[in-house]
C-alpha cells in the first residue's frame, strides 16, 4: 500500500500508526499533515473553539516526575484563588464571548466536594457556559455531585499508555486507575478529554501509537497531545524537551485515526515553537485553550517554564486570535464547542442538516 492509500484508510492497525509516526521524509510528513488538515475540515469545519482556562490553584499533593507543580518542588510559591475570584474570572471570560470555562489546578483537596460544587453552580447562575474540570483524580461520588452541580466535561490526561512508564512517572500510581476514572466520568455523562505528553523520557513511537489507540478505545470527546518541556526543580529538569515535529505528527495521526474528536493546539506546543499554535491548527487541531488566570497568579502556575500564554489584556485575546486565525482561513466559533460525537453522531459535518 502506498502512503496515499494508507492515509485514506478508515481504520488503522497499531503497525500502520507506528509507520505513520515514524515518517521522516519532509515530503511524506507534508502529505500526512495535509491529510490531517483535510480530515479536520471534514469533521470539524473551519471553526476553532476557544476554551478559557482558569488555573485556580498550584498546590499539589502528587509528585509526577515531569511536573513543576509536584509536591516535592519546595521552591515554587503556592497560591489559591478564592471561590469569588474564580467565579468573577469566569464571568469575565463569558462576557468576552467565550463559552467554555476550564477550571484547572494541581491535586488540591482544599477545594473539597462542596466548594467545587459551589463554584460550578455559581458560575452557571451567571453565565451560559460549558464547564470543564481539570483537577486530577478525585473520589467517584465527587464526580457525581459536580455533574449534578452543572459540570459538563472532565479533562484528565492519561499522559502515557505504557503502564510501566506510567508508574515510573507517577510514583507507582497505576494507569489502570486513571483509565477507570475516565470510564466512570464518561458513564456519568461527562464529555471526557484525555491525551499524552510527547517526548517524555524513555517514551518510544510505539508508546505514542498506544496513546492514540487508547484515546480511540476510550471514545474521547477531546484528545490533547503536547510536548514535554523540562521543568526546573523536578527530577526531569535536565531531560531533552519533546520534539515539535513529532508532536505535530502525533496530532496529525490522531486526527486521521480518531476523526470526530476535538484536538487542541496546546500551550506547550506554542511554548517550544513560536508558531506552534498555527502549526498545530494546520496539523489537525481545532481548539485553542487561552489562559485567563489573573496575571498576579499566572507566573506561579509553572507546570513547565516560560509558558507562552497570551499576556495581553483579556479583552484583547479574542481580537488577537481572530487575526491569527484569519491568516489561515479559520474563524472563532460562537458556540460552546460541545463534543462532535454528541452533535453529529458518527456523521461528518457536511451531513448535518442545517
Ligand atoms: N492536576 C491536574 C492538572 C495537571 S496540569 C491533573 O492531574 O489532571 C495539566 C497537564 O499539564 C498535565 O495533565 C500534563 O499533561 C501537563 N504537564 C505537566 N508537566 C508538564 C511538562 N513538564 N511538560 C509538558 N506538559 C506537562
Amino acid at each position: 500500500m502506498n502512503l496515499k492509500e494508507l492515509l485514506h484508510k478508515e481504520s488503522f492497525t497499531r503497525e500502520e500508526i507506528i509507520s505513520l509516526l515514524k515518517l521522516q521524509k519532509g515530503e511524506e510528513i507534508r502529505e500526512l499533515i495535509n491529510r490531517a488538515d483535510e480530515v479536520r475540515r471534514e469533521y470539524c469545519g473551519e471553526e476553532v473553539h476557544l476554551r478559557g482556562i482558569i488555573e485556580f490553584s498550584n498546590y499539589c499533593t502528587e509528585d509526577c516526575l515531569y511536573c513543576g507543580l509536584r509536591a516535592g518542588n519546595l521552591k515554587l510559591q503556592r497560591y489559591r484563588m478564592s471561590p469569588e475570584e474564580i467565579i468573577e474570572t469566569a464571568k469575565q471570560i463569558s462576557n468576552l464571548g467565550i463559552f467554555t470555562i476550564v477550571l484547572q489546578s494541581g491535586e488540591d483537596s482544599y477545594y473539597d466536594k462542596d466548594l467545587i460544587a459551589y463554584i460550578i453552580y455559581s458560575i452557571k447562575q451567571y453565565s451560559d457556559v460549558a464547564i470543564t474540570l481539570s483537577i486530577g483524580e478525585r473520589e467517584f461520588d465527587e464526580y457525581r455531585i459536580w455533574k449534578l452541580a452543572g459540570a459538563d466535561r472532565y479533562l484528565l490526561k492519561h499522559e502515557t499508555a505504557n503502564p510501566k512508564l506510567y508508574s515510573i512517572y507517577h510514583n507507582k500510581q497505576k494507569l489502570e486507575d486513571r483509565i477507570k476514572h475516565l470510564e466512570f466520568l464518561k458513564s456519568l455523562g461527562y464529555q471526557i478529554g484525555s491525551g499524552n505528553i510527547v517526548g517524555l523520557p524513555m517514551q518510544t513511537e510505539e508508546d505514542i501509537a498506544d496513546d492514540i489507540l487508547l484515546c480511540s478505545k476510550l471514545d474521547l470527546d477531546m484528545a490533547a497531545f503536547g510536548p514535554f518541556i523540562p521543568a526546573p526543580n523536578t527530577p526531569y529538569r535536565r531531560r531533552k524537551a519533546g520534539n515539535v515535529m513529532l508532536t505535530l505528527k502525533t496530532m496529525a495521526v490522531a486526527r486521521i485515526v480518531l476523526k470526530n474528536v476535538h484536538i487542541p493546539a496546546t500551550t506547550a506546543l506554542a511554548t517550544i515553537d513560536e508558531a506552534g499554535r498555527i502549526k498545530g491548527l494546520t496539523s489537525g487541531a481545532n481548539v485553542i485553550m487561552p489562559d485567563f488566570t489573573p496575571m498576579k497568579y499566572r507566573q506561579y502556575y509553572e507546570i513547565y517554564p516560560n509558558r507562552n500564554t497570551i499576556k495581553d489584556d483579556p479583552s484583547a485575546v479574542k481580537a488577537l486570535l481572530t487575526m491569527q486565525l484569519e491568516s489561515i482561513g479559520r474563524k472563532i466559533s460562537s458556540g460552546k464547542g460541545d463534543s462532535l460525537k454528541l452533535i453529529f453522531g458518527n456523521d461528518k459535518i457536511s451531513h448535518y442538516p442545517y
